[in-house]
């Protein structure tokens, strides 16, 4: 072999070395990548799984994801026929959500056409007159992906993110990430709306429906801070039925039983939707008002009291039984500081005894020297 065909051999191995090694390095940084996109995508999928309760896994769904994925808007369109999520949420205190980023809907196809067919995720530039419901209030959007969620065939909710760069999301990206992350939100929504049913059942007083003790002790915490935190007055009454074993030993228990349904509705008939009511046990009732000063609880507790006692309650069998009932009202002060929770119970208690002693078909506010 000649010097020059030497030279050219050992130029073209040099060429294909360098080749070789410019592709080495092309597969280690698409692997890099790949590894990348993996560990964040499983870190998604874990926030979710993470999530202990429903209200925790809406804010995972959405403040969680357009965090992780780093887009300006995000929403989560859910499919809410008969208002059970919204309910859910009410019921655990929990109903001042985000209404830019969760929008509840009665059928997600009729709430956008785009969502009817909607299998798997879509995306692709960002058109305004199709897309802007799913942002409001945003107009920078550039580039949007739709991640329907499903669920035994059907479409639970959709996911939206949306891009300012309008090459962020193209229908050229892979989409099985984003498919199967929007998977395991259904899954997650279901779990967490079974396991807030189960909650909230064990949280209920099966013969009236008000919620029971033990939700009482639950709120009675978080309305205590919540009072502290912005200075609001908070009012507790103990409300208790006058005489109530003679209604037993003269009409039956049945008769016991109708009788507290209708306390319980002539109760709530007298509330606001931010006040707490619960069965405390046999035939008394503990409330929670929360920016209610004593002044305010006495008119709302007289209210109560007139309602149950202006009207007869009707039994079964044709009687009309005059009802009276006596309250007890307490409210939080500096006093209150260790087990606040315990001692303003325990003051509306000590009220309620008051009213009996004083006659019952009455209403006492407990004495406070020191706030
Ligand atoms: P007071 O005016 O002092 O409160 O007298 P009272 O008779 O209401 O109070 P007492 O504590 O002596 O009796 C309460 C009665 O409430 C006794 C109990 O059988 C009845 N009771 C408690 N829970 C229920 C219930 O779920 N159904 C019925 N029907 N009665 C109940
Ligand atoms: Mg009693
Ligand atoms: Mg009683």
């Amino acid at each position: 072999m000649s010097s020059l065909q030497l030279e050219n051999q050992h130029q073209s191995l040099d060429a294909e070395n360098r080749w070789l090694r410019q592709k080495l390095h092309e597969l280690t940084e698409e692997a890099r990548l790949s590894e990348e996109t993996f560990r964040r995508c499983h870190e998604r999928e874990v926030s979710l799984l993470d999530a202990e309760d429903l209200p925790q896994l809406l804010e995972a769904l959405t403040a969680g994801l357009q965090q992780s994925f780093c887009v300006p808007a995000i929403s989560l369109v859910l499919s809410d026929p008969d208002h059970e999520l919204r309910q859910l949420l009410t019921i655990s205190g929990n109903s001042a959500y985000d209404r830019n980023r969760l929008i509840f809907v009665d059928r997600p196809a009729t709430f956008s056409p785009i969502y009817e067919n909607l299998q798997h995720s879509r995306l692709g530039p960002y058109l305004g007159e199709e897309h802007r419901r799913f942002f409001p209030g945003k107009d920078v959007i550039r580039s949007i992906a739709m991640l329907p969620m499903i669920r035994r065939n059907q479409l639970v909710g959709v996911l939206n993110l949306g891009s300012q760069n309008p090459t962020r999301f193209t229908r050229h990206h892979a989409t099985d990430f984003l498919d199967r992350l929007a998977t395991i939100g259904a899954v997650c929504l279901e779990n967490a709306t079974h396991r807030e049913h189960l909650v909230i059942s064990g949280l209920t007083d099966a013969l009236t429906g008000m919620h029971n003790r033990r939700y009482l002790q639950k709120r009675l915490n978080e309305e205590i801070a919540r009072s502290r935190r912005h200075n609001f007055p908070l009012s507790c009454l103990f409300i208790d039925a006058d005489h109530f074993k003679r209604v037993n030993d003269l009409y039956g228990h049945n008769a016991g039983d109708s009788v507290l349904r209708e306390i319980s509705l002539r109760v709530w008939e007298c509330l606001r939707a931010s006040d707490v009511a619960t069965r405390f046990g046999g035939e008394e009732f503990a409330l929670l008002l929360p920016q209610t000063d004593p002044e305010e609880a006495f008119k709302i507790a007289e209210r109560i009291r007139l309602h149950i006692a202006d009207t007869p309650v009707s039994l079964e069998q044709g009687t009309d039984l005059a009802i009276t009932v006596s309250i007890g009202i307490s409210y939080l002060t500096a006093s209150h500081c260790e087990d606040a929770g315990k001692s303003l119970l325990a003051d509306a208690d000590g009220a309620l005894y008051e009213a009996k002693r004083l006659g019952r078909n009455r209403t006492f506010t407990t004495a406070q020297s020191d706030d």
